[in-house]
C-alpha cells in the first residue's frame, strides 16, 4: 500500500475513506486508510455491525447480523389500511422475527426480517421475505416487489448497546437492530466522555460487554444460529 498523509486539521472530515488498520503509536494511534495515513490522539469506533477484525479487539464483542427489507409496489391505500389498521409499526416475537409497516405515504407495505443470519444472494432473501410476508398477509402473495435492500446491524452478547473504551479505543456500538435513535444519543454521550465531561455518564457504559471463547471477530457460527432459530420457531409453532 502506498500511503500519503491525509489532512488531519482539527475538524477535518474525510468521506469514502476506509480505515484498514489501527496501530498504537507514540502519543496515540496511526490509522492506515484507503486514502493515506492518519495520526490521532483519540480514536472513536462507531462502526457497529461493520466492525471487522482489522479494527481490533472490539470485533470480538459485536456480531454482524444482517437485516433484509423489501417494499411492495404501490397498492390501493384501503388494502394497506386493511392489512395494517392504524398504520402501526409491527415487530414479532418469533426468534426469526419479521418487522413491517406501511410506507409513510400509506401506499406500500415495507417488510423486513431475518431472512438469513449470513449474506445470501439477493434472490434468496427476496424469496424468503416473500414467503414470510405471504404467510402473514395472504393477500400479498405474488404481489410485485419493487425494492429490496439489506445492511448489517451490530449485536452484543448482552443484547444491549455499549459505550466505553477498550484497549485505548473509544466505542459506541452494538445497537442490536435499534440504533436509529440510540446511535446519535450514545454518540453524543461518548463524545462527552472523551471530553471528560461527567454528563457523558450513561448506564450503557456500566453494563458488561461480554464476548465468547469461540468468537474472534469471524462469525463462522451464524448459519448454525440461523438453524437454531428456525428450529425454535418450528417447535413453537407445533406447540400452538
Ligand atoms: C435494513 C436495516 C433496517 C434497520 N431498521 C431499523 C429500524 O427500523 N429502527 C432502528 O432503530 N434501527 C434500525 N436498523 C439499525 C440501525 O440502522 C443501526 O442500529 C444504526 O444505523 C447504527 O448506527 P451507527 O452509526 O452506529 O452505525 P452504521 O449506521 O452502521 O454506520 C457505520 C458507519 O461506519 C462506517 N465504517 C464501517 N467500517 C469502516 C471502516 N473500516 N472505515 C471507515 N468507515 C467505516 C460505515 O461506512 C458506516 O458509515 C436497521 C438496520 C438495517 C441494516
Amino acid at each position: 500500500m502506498t500511503c500519503t498523509a491525509v489532512s488531519t486539521r482539527p475538524g477535518g472530515l474525510q468521506g469514502k475513506c476506509l480505515v484498514q488498520n489501527i496501530e498504537r503509536s507514540s502519543g496515540g494511534f496511526t490509522l492506515h486508510t484507503s486514502r493515506g495515513i492518519v495520526r490521532a490522539g483519540v480514536v472513536l469506533l462507531a462502526t457497529n455491525g461493520y466492525t471487522t477484525r482489522s479494527l481490533g479487539r472490539l470485533s470480538h464483542h459485536v456480531l454482524p447480523v444482517p437485516s433484509f427489507l423489501v417494499a411492495t409496489r404501490e397498492l390501493d391505500e384501503n388494502i394497506v389500511l386493511d392489512l395494517i389498521p392504524g398504520r402501526r409499526m409491527i415487530v414479532e416475537t418469533r426468534q426469526r422475527h419479521c418487522y413491517y409497516r406501511a410506507s409513510p405515504d400509506g401506499k406500500r407495505i415495507i417488510f423486513g426480517g431475518r431472512a438469513a443470519l449470513f449474506k445470501p444472494s439477493d434472490a434468496f432473501y427476496e424469496r424468503q421475505l416473500r414467503t414470510l410476508m405471504g404467510g402473514i398477509f395472504p393477500k400479498l402473495r405474488g404481489v410485485e416487489l419493487t425494492h429490496r435492500w439489506w445492511g448489517k446491524t451490530g449485536f452484543t452478547f448482552a443484547t444491549l448497546p455499549h459505550v466505553g473504551k477498550l484497549e485505548g479505543i473509544w466505542h459506541a456500538m452494538g445497537y442490536c437492530g435499534n440504533g436509529n435513535s440510540m446511535a446519535p444519543w450514545l454518540g453524543y454521550k461518548v463524545a462527552l466522555q472523551i471530553l471528560d465531561d461527567p454528563e457523558g455518564d450513561t448506564a450503557f457504559a456500566q453494563i458488561p460487554l461480554p464476548t465468547r471463547w469461540y468468537y474472534n471477530g469471524h462469525p463462522w457460527f451464524m448459519p448454525l444460529a440461523d438453524l437454531r432459530f428456525r428450529l425454535h420457531d418450528f417447535v413453537a409453532n407445533l406447540a400452538r
